[in-house]
């Protein structure tokens, strides 16, 4: 855990203090709030070779063998499908050609296609999961470099990953700019601060729905819909923001509206799921399979 983060990665400000500290998984996570702007990072966290090696050690236990995605996971993965293709098409009435970025076995990428009849493309760094996906004739690139001369896109989707990117705004900007159609959309889902346990090792932020809204203004989007809801695992707790955006046209100065409240909404939050789940099991946690 060599990289300390200086300056918040939303508003750059300096000011933080710290928010969570815990064990995750042997390894010290401590978690910083933006006294400016509310948003939670990790810091220190891993680098970026640190974290390349971290991905390839998980990797390796997850999958040995080369062994494809398991049973169980995929049927997570059917699910969520199912619930971000029912979020999508409230308000998408047409989608040609769609991007998934952690396209992991690319059921979503099969799910869209079935639906919208759209073209199919992901990117997913896990071999074993990429080979599982093109088996279903999906063309899946390791990394966005590979994409080059086939954007643009009309749908760009990154269900749980931008949690994972050292610099979400420079990421989706760059996105933004290079990979989406200036009419396209972006559909992006992470866990919710505010319900969701969050502070693994390779969550480098914790958005609130707040702060996902901010990265997303900041990155040049304008936000159609943002939701907290807990599918496909709850239909009682909101462990998800799940968020359609477009470029917003023409480009405006960016206003930092400030979360307020960070600490007590995720001790509120927190305490709402430990009652719920007690009182109502099945509904606070829908096991899949
Ligand atoms: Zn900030």
């Amino acid at each position: 855990m060599s990289e300390t983060v200086t300056h918040c990665p939303l508003c750059h400000s300096d000011r933080s203090r710290p928010f969570d500290r815990r064990d995750f998984r042997g390894q010290a996570v401590v978690n910083r709030l933006c006294r400016n702007c509310g948003l939670v990072y990790q810091s220190p966290r891993m680098t970026g070779a640190e974290s390349a090696e971290f991905y390839a050690a998980e990797y390796r236990k997850m999958y040995q063998g080369g062994e494809g995605p398991n049973v169980k996971d995929l049927a997570v993965q059917r699910a969520r499908a199912n619930s971000l293709y029912e979020f999508t098409r409230r308000h998408v009435g047409r989608v040609t050609r769609h991007l998934d970025i952690g396209c992991s076995s690319g059921l979503l990428l099969q799910k869209f296609r079935e639906t919208f009849g759209s073209q199919p493309a992901g990117i997913e760094p896990g071999e074993a999961y990429r080979e599982y996906a093109r088996a279903s004739g999906i063309p899946v690139h390791a990394s966005l470099d590979e994409l080059k001369g086939e954007a643009p896109f009309d749908l760009v989707s990154m269900a749980h990953v931008l949690e994972h990117l050292p610099d979400p705004v420079g990421y989706l900007a760059n996105l933004r700019e290079k990979f989406l159609a200036p009419e396209g959309w972006l559909l992006l889902e992470a866990p919710n601060l505010y319900c969701h346990d969050s502070f693994e090792v390779a969550h480098l932020f914790s958005f609130s729905a707040r702060t996902l809204r901010q990265t997303l203004e900041k990155a040049g989007f304008q936000v159609a819909a943002l939701e907290s809801h807990g599918r496909p695992r709850s239909t009682i707790l909101p462990y998800y923001l799940t968020a359609l955006a477009r470029p917003a046209q023409p480009q405006r100065e960016f206003v930092l509206r400030p979360e307020r409240g960070a600490a007590i909404k995720r001790r509120l939050g927190l305490l709402r799921r430990r009652v719920l789940s007690r009182l109502f099991p099945k509904k606070a946690w829908i096991e899949l399979t």
